[in-house]
């Protein structure tokens, strides 16, 4: 039977028929794993053997009726994930043969659902990037056409799902690290409120912004994933308590009336003309379904991408101070005093983007610049979150393009960080505010490479937002997933 062309969903329910296996499921995406790995490079480490027996396990539970609604359907892990004895790099040469001794509670939540793991995938180093390039272990290719970034720092996740090697993936969004990579690889990836899905074991960039989230070839299966990830984690004091709904029982309701806000800030000038058009588009299709289109402000967007490479590399230079050879990372071989050792291990193991952002970072917070720098850039990310409720009092859902542009080419902008720090000018907002948005595929560019459109919604207004997504996903169609022959 045909497995890999089919949405998590549709497996589901050929499971719960006992048409087919987990088993099955998961040898076909190792068959796909094994034809076009050489060529995506999505994985750094992959956990074959371990997938099948979880899908045992799985279809144990599925005999017994203890399944829950993604049980028995494969997934693969963002390298920032803890997984126990399976290795966490953060695709950095500091973690290159760390092995944690605990799962997080993301990875925890995915096995206690029965979802087998195939693996786990490449990323910018410490999640610091917009294209893979800045993995220790060389770039993940997008599958779209494989001259072309997949974009970052999720970018292995992303290009897994979009090259049909699993049904799933998890990444993390720090300043849009899912949303841009579902936008360059055409699937729909998904930041959540902050505090909704927990933190815990998944290696911190910039703690205040960091959040986990799913990637899926569709608005419901992303929604189903969303399900078993958003829970109340007591290990994690930024979780928030209090139950969350279904997510999939969010979806089908009708969206006439509802107020999608266009805000004119991000319709800048170097938007490039077919992602304007593409988006303009999909608010034609909300607005034909009853959607009312309303010309919103959020007059502060455009101080955004300096707020956050404040925020977000102050952030950094303190997460990245526990590497230090000593409890955690690289250690340099042949020092003879401590300060050497700490010097030559950080030398050593951190690549030059990583080494950019902790300057950056303690530069920002160092005595004499705090408060012209940190300290405004705090200020100034408060009016950020300020627009938004003002924002959010009009409307009910917010749409912009996800990305400037569409996929880059492999070394266009790695030399100049000014230019790929660019590639984040409309997904770091929402990082920032705290609000959930989501990255959906609106149309392929001329070239053939997908163009994202991107949903906010206020604080917890996930099951608004995958609503209005997945009425805009019917309304548009889909955009398929490239084949890459083999
Ligand atoms: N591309 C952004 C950066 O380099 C976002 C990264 C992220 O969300 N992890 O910081």
């Amino acid at each position: 039977m045909e497995i890999l062309n089919r949405s998590a969903l549709e497996l589901r329910d050929l499971l719960d028929k006992r048409e087919i296996s987990s088993r099955d499921i998961v040898e076909a995406y190792i068959k796909r794993i094994e034809a076009v790995e050489p060529r995506v490079n999505s994985f750094v480490t992959l956990t074959l053997e371990e997938a099948l027996k979880d899908a045992d396990r799985a279809d144990e539970m599925i005999k017994n009726n203890t399944q829950t609604v993604l049980t028995g359907i494969p997934i693969a892990l963002k390298d920032n994930m803890s997984t126990y004895h399976v290795k966490t790099t953060c695709c950095s040469k500091m973690l290159e043969n760390y092995l944690p001794p605990f799962d997080a509670t993301v990875v925890k939540l995915v096995k206690e659902a029965g979802m087998p793991i195939l693996g786990k995938t490449n990323m910018d180093e410490f999640a610091m990037g917009s294209s893979t390039e800045t993995s220790y272990f060389g770039p993940t290719k997008n599958p779209w056409n494989l001259d072309y970034v997949p974009g970052g720092s999720s970018g292995g996740s992303a290009a897994s799902v979009a090259a049909r090697e699993t049904p799933f993936s998890l990444g993390s969004d720090t300043g849009g690290s899912i949303r841009q990579p579902a936008a360059f690889n055409g699937i729909v990836g998904i930041k959540p409120t902050y505090g909704l899905v927990s933190r815990y074991g998944v290696l911190p960039f910039a703690s205040s912004l960091d959040q986990v989230g799913p990637f899926a070839r569709n608005v419901a299966d992303s929604a189903a994933l969303l399900s078993v990830l958003a829970k109340h984690d007591s290990l994690e004091t930024t979780s928030l308590k209090g139950p969350r709904p279904d997510y999939l029982n969010a979806l089908g309701r009708d969206i006439k009336g509802l107020k999608v806000g266009v805000p004119k800030e991000f319709f800048i000038d170097g938007l490039n003309k077919e992602i304007e058009a593409a988006v303009k588009k999909a608010l034609d299709a909300l607005k034909a379904l009853g959607a009312e289109i309303i010309d919103i402000c959020l007059p502060h967007s455009d101080k955004a991408l300096a707020t956050y490479y404040l925020v977000a590399t102050a952030e950094c230079s303190s997460n990245m101070a526990r590497f230090d050879g000593v409890r955690f990372g690289h250690r340099s071989e042949n020092v003879k005093d401590s300060v050497t050792m700490f010097k030559h291990s950080r030398a050593e193991g951190f690549g030059p983007e990583v080494k950019r952002r902790i300057m950056l970072g303690t530069y920002a917070l160092s005595a004499g610049y705090y408060d012209a720098y940190y300290l405004k850039a705090l200020k100034v990310r408060r009016l950020i979150k300020e627009d938004f409720d003002q924002a959010f009092s009009q409307v009910d859902v917010i749409v912009t393009p996800t990305t400037p542009s569409t996929a880059f080419k492999f070394g266009e902008k790695v030399q100049d960080p000014v230019s790929m720090y660019l590639s984040d000018v409309f997904t770091t907002t929402a990082n920032l505010a705290g609000i959930p948005a989501l990255s959906m595929p609106a149309g392929l560019s001329s070239n053939n490479l997908p163009i994202g459109v991107q949903i906010f919604a206020p604080r917890l207004g996930e099951e608004i937002m995958l609503n209005a997504a997945f009425a805009l996903e019917k309304a548009l169609g889909s955009i398929g997933l490239p084949t890459l022959e083999v």
